[in-house]
């Protein structure tokens, strides 16, 4: 607290992102990275990149990033925004799109930036609970909106929705924009992408983060139709024109080409998903359906942060997110094969047999 501050500033919550511990050979399952690097290409493009040309500018329009995203899904680079991250994006977005004075709709249980971006710009909103088995129920995102922003898959549950119940939450709102969070769509769930041509409201928001490996080049995209795209850049214009250094638009171009590298590691991912998933339902563990690459997961009678300390104290990190209706869950990024097996074997051995 500061006589300094805004006014505003008093009232922020910000999001807080999971650990990063600096410990060695922590097998860390809890912020949803790639357990693979990414694309050797990419590795090499943003090596290329790293010379003179540094002193200059990037292209504050990454118009060869944004053709190639939209060439693999048949759209043109007028309809593709690219930012500094995914949550950049979201937050260009929340502002551009959704101060219209009616609340906006999202589920209570879902990406804790939502509520942090309706803080920083003032944007009423009401949360949609999900149902017992922790679905979305589109019907009842009714009433008057200034928009719908859901995930697809949901976070933290990886439960995902077919495109019928997203064409449908579009018809339900053809004067708001619903934006669909793509984080974790390629790890086997439908992309929306393809209602962009038909629905002029749908803003579907996708990352480098998760199936691409490099969350620490900080790149997300948009697709959508170009009125909507235009809002993202009148915005982001007035904020960075450069949100893309060099490095990152390199790197992301070079990821895009590389599509046989994304395809194997992706089904990597989504192999040992499954044996992730199946070894914790043998150990008594309620585990959701995930179509991402994390599982949620609950034990009927352990105490999810025990065991999440427990796990901590072996050197595995995991995600316990409070809150009341999340308190009982963890939420376990996949990793390798191996990783995923010294998680099983560590629940198995030690942490579920100590009462
Ligand atoms: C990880 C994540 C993002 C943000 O990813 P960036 O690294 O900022 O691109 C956005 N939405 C959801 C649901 C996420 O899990």
């Amino acid at each position: 607290m500061s006589r300094f501050w805004s006014p505003l500033v008093h009232t922020l919550t910000p999001y807080v992102p999971g650990e990063q511990p600096k410990i060695a050979n922590l097998i860390k399952l809890n912020t949803n990275e790639s357990p693979y690097g990414p694309s050797p290409h990419a590795l090499d493009a943003i090596k290329a990149a790293t010379n003179d040309s540094m002193r200059l500018y990037p292209d504050p329009e990454a118009l060869a990033l944004r053709t190639a995203l939209g060439q693999r899904v048949g759209l043109g680079a007028d309809h593709v925004f690219v930012g500094n991250g995914s949550d950049e994006v979201l937050a260009h977005a929340f502002q551009a799109l959704f101060a219209h004075g009616e609340p906006l709709l999202f589920p209570d249980i879902s990406y804790s930036f939502y509520k942090v971006y309706c803080g920083l710009y003032k944007l009423p909103y009401r949360m949609v609970p999900l149902s017992a088995d922790m679905r979305m129920v589109v019907e009842d995102y009714t009433g008057p909106c200034s928009g719908v922003v859901i995930a697809n898959p949901n976070a933290p549950t990886g439960i995902a929705l077919g495109l019928d119940a997203i064409r449908k939450l579009l018809d339900m709102h053809p004067d708001r924009v619903v934006l669909v969070d793509e984080a974790y769509v390629d790890f086997g769930a439908q992309s929306a992408v393809e209602l962009v041509r038909d629905y002029p409201n749908l803003l579907v928001v996708q990352t480098f983060s998760k199936s691409r490996a490099l969350a620490g080049a900080r790149v997300g995209f948009a697709f959508g139709q170009p009125d909507l795209i235009e809002a993202l850049v009148r915005v982001k214009d007035s904020f960075n024109s450069y949100p893309l250094d060099r490095l990152a638009q390199a790197g992301a171009l070079a990821s895009v080409e590389d599509e046989a590298w994304f395809t194997q590691s992706v089904q990597r991912v989504m192999a040992s998903r499954a044996m992730l998933s199946e070894g914790l339902r043998e150990l008594g563990f309620e585990v959701l359906p995930s179509m991402a690459n994390f599982v949620y997961t609950r034990h009927p009678d352990r105490d999810a942060g025990e065991l999440a300390a427990q796990l901590r104290a072996r050197a595995i990190l995991v995600r316990h997110l409070k809150g009341e209706r999340t308190m009982a869950w963890l939420r376990i990024t996949v990793g390798t094969q191996e990783q995923c097996q010294a998680l099983l074997d560590v629940l198995r051995d030690s942490v579920l047999r100590n009462s």
